[in-house]
């Protein structure tokens, strides 16, 4: 809607109270550029390939130009850092352009590093290419993984440096400023309801509670009490819904503080995320969180319960009782691990309403004796034929193995123990080996963004080269598919690669 005359864009840093946003304008840039486009997701909301081509389009989502009757604006939002709360955040270096509705769907635009807002604090809020990579590239083969996450429509230059200490050599130092342009249905957080539950601001809290209800959960059609305790159930399952599927892919999110907890359920905020090489429920690509580990893979799930408190804590005044919010709360681990077992079954290719929970454990201790890539042991499983012995099962994951020599006799052992019994298991499926292997090729990925791959792009984007941004995109696409043509990309981290992993500023 139209800017009100009396309402003046000011970015200045400051608290905001009593708003959800703030009217913001985006920062110009010196020479915009594009480096690369979702085509998949133009299709999904739009835009043709001509509408790409235009001034307009490098204008409008690298912030150069507002389009007319719009009014972007920056959103107030709190959170818990790494369990501690941390009063006002807000979008310090996102910027909400506008919305589209496209074939029914809902879409908001946000650019990424386009310049400071009343959240900036004490950052710039730029980004940088090396950053805006890692997002662009992520979102999009997370949605083609079919994880719900937000999107990425654009990656572009600005054209201005960017001054950042790069943790890695101590100093600061110039590098390449870029923005991003995400697309989701919604940008809001758990942070969003905490801000005011915190400030005690009621009304403004049940205002956007309404909101969010009405526009994203209209489904949720009820009144009083039970409205806000429907919404923080539906929030909690998509919350659930999310977690599985990163522990399905071996993503690790690495900063999932409340603020970056979508209350779509969407992943959101590709920042020093990771993706899980060797299967260890121990790691984090985060090196800011390296002594406790709070984001680690194995406490994914357990993390995202605690933040579902948080949000239930800010609804609190709209419902007034503790025990229905509790109760709601009381039910995640329950749904987790039911949905857990499920995803399980389906990796290992068996009958998801049958019992195997000992098979899985087992598994799952055994998958950490010694360093195993998880991408290509699931994938490689499939090939796992009934007539197998178990030693010719474990012929056929060796690949997977980091260091073939830590596969001594007693390791090896306990990996035809495991064999012995998953071949058993699998002769009394109702399905045969090749429609097996079709049935977990559909959810064990044979490609992912991995920690050196996303460098490697980075490295070449940074002497002016985007053909890997482009083959990387291309080759997520279709991460199930068998793709000859890139079958490089099918192989574990190179050792250089061992302790690298991406920053997030
Ligand atoms: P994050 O750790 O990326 O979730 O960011 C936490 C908070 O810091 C959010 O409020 C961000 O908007 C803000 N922030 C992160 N980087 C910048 C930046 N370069 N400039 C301004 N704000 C930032
Ligand atoms: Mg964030
Ligand atoms: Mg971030």
């Amino acid at each position: 809607k139209e800017l009100p005359a009396d309402i003046e864009p000011e970015n200045k840093r400051r608290q905001v109270y009593n708003a959800c946003f703030s009217y913001v304008t985006p920062k110009e840039t010196s020479d915009p550029k594009l480096i690369h486009v979702s085509d998949e997701l133009c299709k999904e909301i739009g835009i043709t390939k001509e509408d790409v081509q235009t001034d307009e389009f490098v204008s409008l989502f690298t912030g150069n130009s507002v389009l007319n009757g719009t009014s972007p604006y920056a959103m107030c939002y709190g959170g818990h850092q790494f369990g501690h709360w941390t009063g006002q955040l807000g979008d310090g270096r996102a910027i909400n352009l506008f919305e589209i509705n496209h074939n029914n769907k809902h879409w908001a635009f946000q650019l990424k590093g386009a310049g400071e807002t009343p959240y900036s604090r004490t950052a710039d809020g730029l980004a940088v290419l090396r950053s805006s990579i890692r997002e662009h590239l992520c979102s999009e083969a997370m949605h083609h993984l079919g994880v719900p996450t937000t999107r990425s429509l654009s990656l572009s230059l600005t054209g201005d440096e960017v001054l950042r200490d790069i943790m890695y050599n101590g100093n600061a130092a110039y590098e390449k400023g870029a923005v991003v342009c995400r697309v989701a249905p919604s940008f809001i957080r758990f942070g969003n309801f905490e801000i005011f539950a915190a400030r005690k601001d009621h009304e403004t809290l049940r205002k956007l509670a309404d909101y969010t209800i009405k526009h994203f959960y209209p489904e949720i059609d009820i009144d009083g009490k039970q409205k806000y305790l429907d919404f923080l159930t539906e929030v909690r399952n998509r919350t659930i819904d999310m977690i599985v599927h990163w522990q399905r892919v071996g993503f690790v999110h690495g900063v999932m503080n409340t603020d970056n907890m979508s209350i779509l359920g969407l992943t959101i905020d590709y920042g020093p995320y990771g993706w899980l090489e060797g299967f260890d429920y121990e790691w984090t690509p985060n090196t800011t969180d390296a002594q406790n580990k709070r984001y680690r893979f194995g406490n994914q799930p357990y993390i995202g319960m605690w933040n579902l408190y948080k949000l239930a804590n800010a609804l609190y005044p709209l419902v007034e009782e503790v025990e229905p919010l509790q109760a709601v709360l009381n039910e995640y681990e329950t749904i987790y691990l039911a949905k857990y077992d499920a995803m399980m079954k389906q990796k290992l290719g068996l009958d998801v309403a049958t019992d195997y929970a000992s098979l899985i454990s087992e598994l799952e201790k055994t998958l950490q004796l010694i360093e195993t890539d998880y991408t290509i042991f699931f994938r490689n499983l499939a090939s796992v034929l009934q007539t197998d012995t178990s030693l010719e099962a474990l012929g056929k994951v060796m690949d997977s193995f980091y260091n073939k020599e830590e596969l001594n006799s007693s390791v090896k052992e306990k990996w035809m123990r495991w064999f012995d019994e998953y071949i058993q298991t699998v002769q009394k499926q109702n399905i045969n080996d090749t429609e097996r292997a079709v049935r977990m090729n559909a959810v064990n990925p044979k490609y992912v963004l991995r920690n050196y791959m996303a460098q490697l792009a980075i490295d070449e984007a940074d002497k002016g080269n985007y053909d890997i941004i482009n083959e990387l995109y291309q080759l997520l696409k279709q991460p199930y598919n068998e793709q000859p043509t890139y079958e490089k990309w099918f192989t574990k981290r190179p050792e250089w690669a061992r302790h690298k992993v991406g920053c997030s500023m």
